[in-house]
């Protein structure tokens, strides 16, 4: 069947079906849902919002197969183009989630203020470090980029962040290792969870900067860097 015919069984067979109704406002839902997902701020709300798009869109597919009775290859088309474009807008944002963080927090080089810092991490890790204004005392590394709150700056010592920056610089060495899921929690700020990674991040710290330095650093701030 050439593709017209396809397009025109498609039309057919949602006109005569009773389900065609369920499956258009599953697809306006998925539609919606993904065009909040690149609105939303906050990562987390922006990650969710982003999987129940996707899950919608999913439904709507297979049900629009289910009511088809033609050869369904126009369907399989319609999905891979949309399965491709959704993995490149997921892969696209891992990629460029440093550059992303860089303009929302208007983070700038810390080696501009804090020459150490920057010296210190370009030793262990091909990583620059940014710093931007939050009291919230919070670290974390995305791509090739380390970020460090203000508020985090002003709590820890020398040590003490020396000992978070050897925890971040690993995870930038070890990105390859990262799961693809791991990335995607880090894209949301998730609490740490005290997985294998974070144990031989921390090992890592420890290694370069003492135990004292990261247990203290810890103590000092709960879940703050990840
Ligand atoms: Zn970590």
């Amino acid at each position: 069947m050439n593709i017209l015919g396809e397009i025109n069984c498609f039309g057919l067979c949602l006109k005569v079906s009773e389900l065609a109704p369920l499956v258009a406002l599953l697809i306006v839902i998925s539609i919606g849902l993904l065009a909040a997902s690149f609105m939303i701020r906050m990562p987390k709300h922006r990650l969710l919002t982003f999987v129940s798009a996707q899950v919608a869109a999913f439904i709507a597919i297979i049900s629009t197969f289910y009511l088809m009775k033609c050869e369904g290859m126009l369907t399989i088309y319609l999905y891979s183009g949309y399965a491709v474009i959704s993995t490149a807008v997921i892969f696209g944002s891992l990629r460029f989630y440093d550059r992303l963080m860089i303009r929302r927090l208007n983070a700038k080089p810390i080696g501009n203020v804090i020459g150490w810092m920057q010296e210190f991490t370009g030793r262990l890790a091909n990583a620059t470090v940014y710093y931007y204004d939050s009291a919230v005392p919070k670290a974390f590394a995305a791509g090739k980029s380390i970020f460090v709150s203000l508020g985090l700056l002003e709590l820890l010592n020398d040590d003490e962040l020396k000992a978070v920056l050897a925890h971040e610089a690993w995870h930038i060495r070890n990105n390859g290792r990262t799961p693809f899921l791991k990335q995607l929690a880090i894209m949301t700020f998730s609490s740490p969870g005290r997985g294998e990674l974070e144990k031989m991040a921390d090992r890592f710290a420890e290694e370069i900067a003492g135990s004292e330095a990261l247990t203290s650093a810890r103590s000092k701030v709960d879940k703050v860097f990840i």
